[in-house]
């Protein structure tokens, strides 16, 4: 008798209470099948402070098949903080404690959900906080006012990493970054130069520091070379237009005018170097097609690194220290994009460049650059092959050499490639120390590339000044007036092969 009341009563109380719509009787209907509810909370831990928090619960329903249901019908369920309802799904956070949730279908009896034990806790909860770089931003180096960062703060106490309270350590942070003070963690501009120390705190807890090598960029005059695209008759004929845009998109590059989707690296520069089409020839004469030198051989060479082809390319060089030999080539055999013949020194200003040769070694490997001929006609698409080989010639390694030398700057972190041959060109990469970072240098094989850094420039600058067999600087008329001899090919001198 006394259900049949129950039911009685809730019917009456539905249809007197409200406007019965159709949907909602339909809900009641639906209501009486609840026989369990299940509460979850994404956050158990809140800081006390004299706000309130959303207390984000998860509330599910079971029918008495444990089947569930009713998520898309609005539940009047009433929220239980130990005995008492609280009005909001907010909590009071003055008062530290240990409290009971739990949420209660208040139409039926017993159906209550379990208990989530929730704890308001003080600020020396935190046992650690710990702040990073960002992936897009990761790097030790920076350049002064060139970009920002962004870092991310995690906070740990007794059971590990304190989860959903992100919004109240935001709502309490302070960060400094050298004399920077700031409630932020992303944007952040470093204006200073010198060794930067960034720390976060958060309730009077003091997060790890994290260093910065803060630097001023620094300008040389552009140095512009001019370059020679040597073409073989029998592999493929490009078009003025094609080789223009060829040395358009690495001078975009080398002048740090390409953009990535990703964020500005906070080291990238112009590099300073420029590039122009040869348009005379070694004896003086005007050439027929500005920037083009025609090979002719009725030998087509299946394999790009055929001794015979490499002796051919040996003896059509035409003087480095006038002219950046680029040639075009089919480098299918091969797998790449193309290759780049590293530079040697006549003194040991940088590292990873060996041996030293003394000034008047006569030229003896092919020193130039190689493109497929699929880069000209768009059958391949990739704009900065040109500037990445550019890169090698000037004495740049890959971002990727190894973990160990690294390539030799400072401010590109140091990786590998991914062994999974499906991430070989993804942006998301690793460093060593196992951290993932956003890589967008031209010098990593990468889909979207958009920079060299302050120290790679540093590096191509230093080599340029010494360097064996790099062209004349066509803004310093004067440099480099010693003729070069072209002595015996040494053919155990290998280039750097570009597998893109
Ligand atoms: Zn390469």
């Amino acid at each position: 008798m006394k259900k049949i009341h129950l039911l009685y009563s809730f019917w009456v109380l539905l249809i007197f209470n409200s406007c019965v719509t159709d949907r909602e009787s339909e809900n009641s209907f639906y209501l009486n099948q609840i026989n369990r509810i299940q509460l979850i909370s994404s956050k158990t831990i809140f800081f006390a402070e004299n706000l309130q928090e959303d207390l984000n619960l998860t509330v599910s329903f079971f029918d008495r098949d444990n089947r569930p249901f009713l998520n898309n019908i609005d539940v009047p369920y009433e929220i239980y903080l130990g005995d008492s309802v609280i009005k909001e799904p907010k909590l009071d956070l003055a008062r530290p404690g240990k409290y009971k949730l739990r949420v209660m279908f208040p139409t039926r009896e017993n159906t209550f959900s379990n208990e989530v034990e929730i704890e308001v806790v003080e600020g020396d909860y935190i046992s650690e906080l710990v702040l990073d770089f960002s992936n897009e931003t990761r790097n030790e180096f920076t350049l002064a006012n060139n970009g920002t960062y962004d870092f991310t703060l995690r906070a740990f106490g007794p059971n590990g990493e304190i989860p959903g309270v992100q919004e109240q350590i935001r709502r309490n942070l302070s960060l400094k970054a050298g004399n920077l003070n700031t409630n932020k963690l992303t944007g952040i501009a470093i204006e200073q130069t010198g060794l930067i120390e960034v720390q976060a705190s958060v309730f009077g807890v003091n997060s790890n520091i994290l260093k910065i090598n803060s630097r001023s960029d620094i300008s040389y005059p552009i140095k512009e070379f001019q370059v020679v695209f040597h073409v073989f008759s029998n592999v493929f004929n490009p078009t003025p237009l094609q080789i223009e845009t060829q040395i358009n998109m690495a001078n975009l590059a080398f002048g740090g005018g390409v953009r990535s989707s990703f964020r500005r690296n906070l080291n990238a520069v112009d590099a300073g170097f420029r590039f122009k089409l040869a348009d005379r020839n070694p004896d003086g004469t005007p050439m027929n097609t500005k920037g083009i030198n025609r090979i002719f051989t009725d030998k087509i060479y299946q394999d790009a690194q055929d001794p015979e082809l490499l002796g051919l390319k040996f003896n059509s060089i035409w003087d480095p220290t006038q002219y950046i030999n680029v040639f075009v080539e089919d480098l299918n055999s091969m797998g790449a994009a193309g290759y780049a013949y590293l530079p040697f020194l006549t003194s040991p200003v940088v590292g990873g460049l060996s041996p030293i040769l003394t000034p008047d070694t006569e030229l003896f490997y092919p020193i130039m650059v190689a493109l497929d001929f699929r880069l000209f006609n768009g059958q391949y698409r990739d704009d900065n092959v040109l500037a990445h080989e550019l890169g090698h010639y000037l004495g740049l390694y890959h971002t990727f050499q190894d973990c160990q030398t690294g390539d030799f700057c400072d401010d590109t972190p140091s990786h590998t490639l991914p062994s999974n041959p499906s991430l070989r060109f993804s942006n998301n990469r690793t460093n060593c120390l196992n951290a993932p970072f956003i890589s967008t240098n031209f010098m990593d094989y990468i889909n979207s590339v958009d920079n060299f850094t302050f120290d790679q420039k540093e590096r191509m600058v230093k080599i340029y000044e010494n360097a064996l067999f790099m062209p004349k600087d066509l803004n310093k008329p004067d440099a480099r007036l010693k003729p070069f001899r072209r002595g015996q090919l040494d053919p155990s001198i290998k280039p750097i092969i570009c597998n893109f």
